[in-house]
């Protein structure tokens, strides 16, 4: 069977299957475009399971547009800190904002305005319009192009926008009248407990299995294939956890541009230092250091960059030229990504 008569049968094949299998998920309740874009945002890059309490919490704190557009940026931020990619929560509340200013508060139903909201690409928006507004807009995300890429047996990288872009328009021609929503969640839902990315997929149980090429050729592990992908670019940083004899932190407010703009974080430097070396450079930046108590050595992974972070944690006098922090303040209004937090949690 070629390709182009194998998309036909998706639906046929997946409407039941998923009417029977479905995951009972919080942002599944109803199709409020509100929910489904946050949880969508909540779900790029973050398994289900670690993005529920966060989408309870978010909801239960800012529960609709308006409460989004006027919150203050640093309670979003509270509210996404553990997400990792800070500047999806900023796109967020920019697009809220947008929606009362452009749409009257009224979320848009049409994809040209629904891609026009900051932090709002093809995948979200086409998300959003087949299962808040039933459009037949494919929704393409890496689980639905694995589940093509070995149903078709796919030998160019799905990672290459002109395969994504042809998954998109085969898709496209097939959605389902009616049923565009739940053909998207189908497809979804099968990447994400069938057809899985680690491990071997589930195929003894996929409604596909009977025309899957990959799974009739015995070749499911080679598919999908990508495209080699640039190594990150590797960073050496000297992190200072100086704390007062209040037990009060160090603290300070990053640029309002680049990587992790606008939170928080602790005082750093490039390089990794010694011993020595650490405590004249936090005499430097004008702690009064009077003990080192240990040394921590961590990564943290972001998309492009990996930061290999030596930790000086250090008792210091109170000095004025440092902003200094009750811990339980820091806990709950100050936006410290993970990258630094995981000073402080061991
Ligand atoms: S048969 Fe196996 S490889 Fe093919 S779509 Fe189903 S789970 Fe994926």
């Amino acid at each position: 069977m070629s390709s182009s008569d194998l998309y036909p049968l998706l639906p046929e094949r997946l409407l039941p299957w998923f009417s029977r299998n479905a995951r009972e998920l919080p942002w599944r309740r109803d199709h409020e475009p509100y929910h489904v874009w946050i949880s969508e945002i909540m779900l790029q890059q973050t398994r289900v399971e670690a993005v529920k309490p966060y989408y309870i919490r978010f909801l239960s704190e800012l529960p609709d547009i308006s409460s989004l557009a006027n919150a203050p940026e640093e309670q979003v931020f509270k509210l996404w800190e553990g997400l990792g990619y800070y500047s999806r929560a900023r796109n967020l509340q920019r697009a809220a904002r947008m929606i009362m200013d452009r749409f009257d508060g009224v979320f848009p139903n049409q994809m040209p305005e629904i891609l026009s909201l900051p932090g709002i690409g093809p995948y979200t928006a086409g998300a959003i319009a087949s299962i808040c507004f039933e459009l037949p807009e494919p929704a393409v995300d890496g689980n639905v192009l694995r589940v093509i890429s070995r149903l078709l047996c796919l030998e160019d990288p799905v990672d290459a926008p002109s395969v994504r872009k042809e998954i998109t328009e085969s898709l496209r021609r097939i959605y389902p009248a009616g049923k565009c929503g739940t053909f998207t969640q189908s497809l979804m839902e099968l990447g994400a407990i069938v057809c899985v990315p680690n491990g071997t997929p589930a195929c003894s149980i996929c409604p596909l299995a009977d025309i899957c090429k990959a799974f009739l050729e015995n070749r499911t592990e080679q598919y999908p294939v990508r495209s080699e992908k640039k190594a990150r670019r590797e960073e050496n940083l000297t992190v200072f956890l100086l704390r007062d004899q209040n037990d009060r932190i160090a603290v300070s407010q990053r640029p309002d541009h680049g990587l992790l703009a606008g939170l928080w974080e602790l005082p750093h430097m490039d390089g990794l230092l010694n011993e020595q070396e650490a405590l004249d450079a936090a005499r430097d930046m004008g702690a009064a250091p009077v003990s080192l108590i240990r040394c921590m050595n961590r990564s943290h992974v972001f998309t492009h960059i990996i930061w290999h972070m030596r930790c000086y944690e250090m008792i210091c006098e109170s000095t004025d030229n440092l902003l200094f922090v009750n811990r339980d303040v820091l806990e709950t209004r100050y936006s410290l990504p993970t990258a630094f937090r995981q000073f402080l949690e061991t």
